[in-house]
């Protein structure tokens, strides 16, 4: 199969869809890869070395929707680039499709086979092409968190690990999901005193487990999160109800039990957000202070740290990309129910049951 892979065009996103590595796999399997130029450069991945590993550079976007089988990418595609596919072509990439009647339109249009990697499911129950960017995310927010709390940033002035002789900062992790897992994991590294709330107690035993006691665990209720909040310097919001909007865990008025200069870190943003006063930020000015609260909320945390989360991306999607090529996606999707719960658009028609719903087409 002729897999492409196109330059990334949304603003300031610097990842794509396949990392050279992830191209000479394919290649080895008995594929052909076409990569636009410059697709990787911002992150370091140079035309040079796609070439190395066996792929073909387009010189444009035409070019590879064009000539591939099936399009590679990272975010959704932009009106420009839905109307450059065709009919029978596959799309493998995110597409958020639930929010986004324009581009759902668009893509039935396209008469093309979309396959999302947001609704891609594992036998666990996760989402195995969304759990990459939720650790990137979650690592991520320690780092973004302890910047926020650094003086000039309008933070407490507290360094999380504490030295010898001084205490650590409290680090509060509402939800402990695979983002939740990761900051704490982070915020152990830096030697923060760690709590984490969640509403499943299975999770918290699990929790309690794979962290060998170390770092404190609380069922998530209202006194719970009222209470932790007070003593904490730096508090991620994590949590994930799927399919809904995420509730809003800390109000206004809870901002004013805490420290002044306490940080928020949103990670929940993406869906809304879990606390009251959390609006979407970005990488540019990703940081604004309510009640002398600093709060995080950036909605596409993985974009700042694009290589890594290129690399993580491939690692989760090349099996499900080498299915698809190896047995065409009619087969592909036919032998595997995880990666069929992929499939939103065949060709003209809304074949995700929620995505349907949401925006009122025939399932
Ligand atoms: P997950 O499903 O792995 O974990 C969510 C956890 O939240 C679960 O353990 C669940 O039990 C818990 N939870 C639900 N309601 C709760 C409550 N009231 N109190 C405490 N815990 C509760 O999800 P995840 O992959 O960790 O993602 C978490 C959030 O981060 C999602 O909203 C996701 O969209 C978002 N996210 C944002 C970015 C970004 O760039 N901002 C990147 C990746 C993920």
């Amino acid at each position: 199969m002729l897999i492409g892979v196109p330059k990334e065009i949304k603003n300031h996103e610097y990842r794509v869809g396949l990392t050279p590595s992830g191209v000479r796999e394919l290649v080895a399997n008995g594929h052909k890869v076409l990569v636009q130029t410059q697709a990787g450069l911002a992150i370091g991945f140079t035309d040079e070395q796609y070439i190395q590993a066996g792929a073909s550079i387009a010189s444009n976007a035409e070019e590879v929707f064009e000539r591939a089988e099936m399009i590679v990418k990272v975010k959704e595609p932009q009106p420009v680039e839905c109307r450059l596919l065709r009919p029978g072509q596959v799309l493998f990439t995110y597409l958020h499709l639930a929010p986004d009647p324009e581009q759902t339109k668009l893509l039935a249009e396209s008469d093309a086979i979309a396959v999302a990697y947001e609704t891609v499911t594992d036998e666990r129950g996760g989402l195995p092409l969304l759990a990459p960017m939720s650790e990137v995310a979650g690592r991520m927010a320690i780092q973004a968190g302890a910047h926020a709390l650094e003086k000039a940033q309008g933070g407490r002035g507290v360094l999380l690990g504490g030295v010898p002789g001084v205490a650590p900062a409290k680090v509060v992790v509402i939800g402990g999901g695979v983002v939740g897992l990761n900051a704490a994991r982070m915020a152990m590294g830096a030697g923060a005193d760690i709590t984490i709330l969640d509403k499943s107690l299975t999770r918290l035993k699990e929790i309690d487990m794979v962290f060998g006691g170390r770092i404190k665990t609380l069922m998530s209720n209202s006194a719970n999160i009222d209470e932790s909040i007070r003593e904490a310097d730096l508090v991620i919001g994590a949590v994930l109800i799927p399919g809904a909007a995420a509730p809003k865990l800390v109000t206004r008025a809870m901002l004013k039990t805490m420290k002044p200069g306490a940080v928020l870190v949103d990670v929940a943003i993406d869906q809304g957000g879990c606390f009251e006063t959390s609006r979407p930020t970005t990488h540019q000015d990703p940081i604004y202070t309510v009640d002398g609260i600093v709060h995080y909320c950036v909605a596409n945390m993985p974009g700042g740290v694009a290589r890594t989360s290129t690399q993580a991306l491939t690692n989760a999607t090349l099996p499900y990309m080498l299915e698809l090529a190896n047995k065409g996606w009619r087969q592909a999707l036919l032998d595997n129910a995880h990666l069929r719960n992929g499939l939103n658009i065949c060709r003209g028609r809304v074949t995700h049951q929620a995505v349907a719903k949401d925006l009122g087409y025939a399932y």
